[in-house]
């Protein structure tokens, strides 16, 4: 087990789904985890109490990060509580699934404001501390539908495809301060994003999938994990494939 003692993270949009499942297995390596949320608040106090079980430290803290201020006052608490920030994931993310036909300016920017333009709130918010302690790791959330595209999420894939942009454009920024910054690309993965899916596309998703399942949160926890590591010290401006060799 790649040892987190001693680390502190903050795992946006943790609450529910993989940012959770990120935050428990960052939180059984060691680290304190910062769990961010948006309005899940009970949520994410089960998930405080989870790590805490585990015995580590965990703090909630509501922030929206849509906005500069919130991503802001994100990394204020995590340094009043902890006093460092080692790990940024920037997970937090949502969709709005629908063919351009019928996708509104709002569905778009809502999508992008969240999934894009919230992980360059969070990076610039928490660059000032890493940059300071001369090491840390920043790890988005993409997905293979910013690799390969997927009719019906025009926004989504925009978004992801960004997502993989600033993760190579921040790699050359900070390396220099030994910042690592990866990209992980999730392919169909059980959360309450994917449960509102079809019978039919996610039997679909499983046919193209060449292992025959779709993926656990867990699946995906594993390798933040191990980015987040320092078995990870010299892999920066990488995008993790982890979809059980759907996209491939
Ligand atoms: P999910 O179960 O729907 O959870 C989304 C999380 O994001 C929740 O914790 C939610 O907080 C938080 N959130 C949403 N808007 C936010 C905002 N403005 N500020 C702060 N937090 C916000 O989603 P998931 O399936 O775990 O997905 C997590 C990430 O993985 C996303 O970036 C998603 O695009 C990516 N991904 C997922 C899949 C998949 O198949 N599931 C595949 C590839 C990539 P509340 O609980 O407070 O609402």
């Amino acid at each position: 087990m790649n040892s987190l003692n001693g680390r502190v993270a903050i795992v946006t949009g943790s609450s529910r789904g993989i940012g959770r499942a990120i935050a428990l297995e960052l939180a059984l390596r060691g680290a304190g985890l910062v769990i961010n949320y948006h309005s899940n608040a009970a949520a994410a106090q089960e998930v405080v109490r989870e790590i805490e079980s585990l015995g580590a430290q965990a703090l909630a803290v509501q922030a929206d990060v849509r906005t500069a201020e919130g991503a802001e006052a994100l990394v204020r608490a995590a340094l009043e509580a902890f006093g460092q920030i080692d790990i940024l994931v920037s997970n937090a993310g949502i969709v709005r699934d629908t063919l351009l036909l019928r996708m509104s300016p709002d569905d778009w920017h809502a999508v992008i404001e969240t999934n894009l333009t919230g992980a360059f709130h969070c990076a610039k918010a928490v660059q000032r501390t890493m940059l300071k302690q001369r090491s840390g790791r920043i790890i988005h959330i993409s997905s293979v539908s910013g690799l390969v595209g997927n009719a019906g999420q025009a926004n989504y894939s925009a978004a992801k495809a960004g997502l993989i942009g600033l993760t190579k454009a921040l790699a050359r920024e900070l390396g220099s301060r030994n910042i690592t910054v990866n990209a992980v690309a999730p392919g169909y993965i059980a959360t309450d994003m994917t449960a509102s899916l079809t019978a039919e596309r996610v039997e679909a998703a499983r046919k193209q999938t060449a292992l025959g399942r779709l993926g656990e949160p867990e699946d995906v926890a594993r390798a933040v994990a191990f980015l987040a590591s320092d078995d990870a010290a010299y892999i920066t401006g990488h995008v993790l494939v982890v979809d059980g060799g759907l996209a491939m």
